[in-house]
């Protein structure tokens, strides 16, 4: 029941009526409802809530400082709230809920978890306001730099630390927080499966062993602008066109090394219907097996178009902890153990030298970053059923 209340109340959120799906950027008013309804959820189950140096939300049962200075860091469940531009409702928010439900669900049957015991919400995860993933985790832990973060802009040129002056807080205590990573001894992220791995195995739950190596570029293509009308092809120097071979060239770079690349954000100079573009800026994501590969691909990318491939991020393989996947397998039935494609805050900590691991939910369609993405309810359960079992467990 818990679920299902938790669920309806975050579901309106950042629900748009002019374009199909979720719109929960960061800082924005969908963002905001978010944040406060954590609040609220988190203080009516007698949690007490703070917030970091970054701004991500924390959840806590207990006293993690005390569980930590006895030298028993405490379990954290969690994921993020915000979202792609007109994305679904379960990626990032079903982690959150389900972490609330799961306490639910294990005090309602009197076990009342013993030690301290976290929820978090991790910010800008998605990336889609100011261009890094996982950025809230990563400045958190110090891979991403806190000064190069408050200079990043969004599209209309806003930087973060003007975003975060605006929403009332103060960009000169932004930074790493040891403090707040000293409380987690192991952070555990349910999130909706992407991809589609367990439909056809018949499992509701798997457990994540690793993020595969990924990476973004900025390609800037300069051109002319000019009257559609007027202009002859041949007096043209339109950078469209360089784009469509930057685009197919992405492609076929990516076949060839078993990756996978998209072009999926345009930024383009006057964006007008009759004028030929004077910039497009397009920006590169690429994933595969291999750090070296990915790194190939983007290179290939510039060598063989001529514009330059200027690297905005890059994640090696993050590799959770195995005895952890194999204890969190055995704990729900042998899920099955799957690397994943898609970036996690989860990598973040992992990365810094956290005990971590995730677990993905079915996605029985497969699509993700879209407002079709779904779970069937059945498995929302599973899912929560799941995460009750590992407080029980884990929890100290
Ligand atoms: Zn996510």
């Amino acid at each position: 029941v818990s679920f299902e209340q938790l669920w309806a109340e975050t579901l309106p959120i950042g629900l748009s009526d002019v374009v199909p799906g979720y719109h929960r950027l960061f800082g924005s008013r969908a963002d905001w409802e978010l944040r406060e309804w954590f609040v609220d959820t988190a203080q009516r189950r007698g949690f007490s809530v703070e917030e970091d140096r970054v701004g991500n939300q924390w959840a806590w049962l207990g006293d993690p400082d005390d569980a930590a200075s006895r030298n028993r860091p405490s379990l954290v469940l969690g994921s993020h709230l915000d979202s792609v531009p007109a994305g679904g409702a379960f990626d990032g928010a079903l982690g959150v809920v389900s972490a609330f439900a799961a306490v639910d669900e294990l005090r309602d049957a009197g076990q009342a978890p013993v030690g301290a015991l976290g929820i978090v919400a991790f910010v800008e995860e998605e990336g889609s306001r100011f261009g890094i993933t996982c950025a809230g985790s990563r400045v958190l832990t110090g891979s991403l730099d806190a000064d190069h973060a408050l200079g990043l802009r969004d599209i209309d040129g806003i930087t973060l630390a003007e975003s975060l002056t605006t929403l009332g807080r103060n960009p000169k205590t932004f930074g790493p927080d040891p403090d707040a990573l000293r409380r987690i001894g192991t952070y555990i992220e349910l999130h909706i499966e992407q991809g589609r791995a367990l439909d056809p195995a018949g499992r509701s739950i798997a457990v994540g062993s690793a993020i595969r190596p990924y990476g973004r570029w900025r390609l800037t293509i300069d051109g002319q602008a000019n009257h559609a009308g007027t202009t002859q092809l041949e007096d043209r120097d339109d950078p469209m066109l360089k784009l469509a071979q930057v685009i197919t060239t992405a492609r076929q770079a990516a076949a060839a090394r078993g990756c996978v690349a998209t072009i999926g954000k345009l930024d383009i100079e006057p964006n007008a219907i009759n004028a030929i573009p004077s910039r497009v800026t397009a920006w590169l994501d690429a994933r595969g097996p291999q750090s070296h590969l990915v790194k190939e691909l983007a290179a290939e990318v510039g060598d063989l178009t001529g514009v330059l491939a200027l690297e905005e991020s890059f994640t090696h393989r993050e590799r959770f902890d195995a005895d952890l996947a194999s204890t969190l397998s055995t704990l729900l039935d042998g899920a099955p153990i799957l690397e994943t494609g898609a970036g996690h805050d989860a990598g973040s900590l992992a990365a810094a030298g956290i005990r971590t691991a995730m677990l993905f939910v079915r996605n029985p369609t497969g699509v993700s970053h879209s407002p079709t993405e779904s779970i069937e309810h059945a498995d929302c359960i599973e899912g929560v059923h799941g995460l009750a079992k590992v407080i029980a467990a884990l929890d100290s």
